[in-house]
């Protein structure tokens, strides 16, 4: 079996600043026009086609099944383990290196698609979704405005992973236009509620993660065997209506303030592929319990940004973020999940929770970067911005880079259309 290299050229030409590098492969699902859905990965402006690979021969010896590469969902290729994904990455990156003869690189072109030639589709059959809200900035800046600015963190905060079982019907991919939700909600002042479109549409900036190995109902995953669970991550938009989140949420928490629609980034980028961009995570004060305690290089530096393109405009960011200021780890955020019997499977989705930095132009939502629609976002084109308009279009975007490793998340967007 091949190994990644580090040190490697292409006989490709890849662009510097494309985030589908040598040292990247992600794993998504795109169909052609017409066409049916295969797996596939991508090389800067291109797709590339596995299951055309696969039939040229070029991936014999790597243990993966064809079958695992023809399905509507990454669910069977991940499933067949880290060997066999991590394999299938070092062969395409060997393929793609300037080791490979003009004669197999002929063949190799006719399994790269220009990616604007295919239409990426949701990657996983997501079955249960999870959402954490691990960030202490986020937490303390909602609980800042909502409640006591001197006691922002509630008790249990800097003891547990905070989080909550979401939807997982509602998930959609990144292109996927978003319908301004109805709900119940009360004005401010007001006796009674009233029924309406949401007035106050936010969107998270978070990161999220899928299961590659599934668990056995009654059996914690131990925190230094986390990782082994974690097949890759994906931008993902916890699209939240902060009128009906508001006036539902108590005493159980978000339900159709959240549930109408998440938006998920269409590459999973594995997490190997962030080996490169380890860090220690922000130092935990008070100490957590044994089974939370997880030392080493647990967080991931991913710049990670968020615009605004309101109906015909032009774009502006809003946010630039970083997924290293999490406080809570994915491994630890995976192990309380099961620390009490609670089983997962190839596919789950969870969500990281709003990620804020620590600087106001750093926060992750709406909710935040306005503070409660106290201080308008400027726009480019001179309106300003309190929540998310009919028309606009939200963008997530993230790479990581050191050196000359880059490694790109792609987008996930998505376009709010009136409520009818
Ligand atoms: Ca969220």
């Amino acid at each position: 079996m091949e190994n990644f290299q580090y040190e490697v050229e292409s006989w490709l030409d890849i662009p510097p600043d494309s985030g589908f590098s040598m040292y990247h492969f992600p794993y998504g699902i795109c169909a052609r026009e017409g066409g049916l859905p295969i797996a596939c990965s991508a090389i800067g402006p291109f797709v590339i086609d596995l299951v055309r690979l696969y039939d040229e021969g070029f991936l014999d010896g790597t243990s993966v099944r064809r079958e695992t590469l023809t399905g509507r969902y990454l669910n069977p290729l991940i499933a067949s383990g880290k060997r066999v994904t991590n394999g299938l990455r070092a062969r395409l990156q060997r393929l793609l290196s300037v080791s490979t003869g003009q004669e197999a690189r002929e063949k190799l072109r006719n399994a790269l698609v220009p990616a604007t030639e295919v239409q990426m589709l949701l990657p996983v059959d997501i079955r249960d979704y999870t959402d954490f809200y691990s960030s202490r900035e986020h937490a303390t800046n909602v609980g800042t405005m909502f409640r006591d600015p001197d006691n922002a963190l509630l008790p249990n905060w800097l003891h547990l992973p905070v989080g909550y079982h979401g939807r997982a019907s509602s998930i959609v991919v990144s292109g996927t236009p978003v319908k301004r939700p109805h709900g119940q909600m009360i004005a401010q002042g007001a006796e009674a509620p009233h029924f309406g479109p949401s007035r106050l549409l936010d969107f998270e900036l978070e990161m999220g993660f899928v299961i590659g190995k599934s668990s056995e109902l009654g059996k914690p995953i131990p925190i230094e065997e986390a990782e082994d669970y974690i097949f890759g991550l994906a931008l993902f938009n916890d699209w939240s209506a902060r009128d009906i989140q508001k006036w539902e949420y108590v005493p159980l928490g978000p339900f159709l303030g959240k549930n109408f629609a998440s938006t998920m980034a269409p590459w999973i980028v594995p997490l190997e592929a962030l080996d490169p961009f380890r860090v220690e995570g922000p130092e935990q004060e008070p100490e957590v319990l044994p089974y939370l305690k997880s030392p080493g290089k647990k967080n991931y530096d991913i710049h990670l940004e968020v615009g605004i393109r309101p109906e015909g405009g032009e774009e502006t960011t809003v946010c630039r973020s970083n997924f290293k200021y999490m406080y809570w780890s994915m491994a630890q955020q995976l192990a309380h999940h099961t620390v009490n019997g609670c089983n997962v499977n190839v596919g789950d989705l969870y969500a990281s929770g709003t990620i804020s930095g620590p600087t106001p132009d750093s926060y992750g939502s709406m909710l935040e970067l306005s503070w409660r629609g106290t201080k308008p976002v400027q726009m480019a084109d001179g309106t300003n911005r309190k929540f998310i308009l009919d028309g606009d279009t939200v963008t997530l975007r993230g790479y990581a880079q050191s050196g000359h490793i880059r490694v790109g998340f792609g987008e996930a967007a998505g376009k709010i259309l009136p409520a009818e």
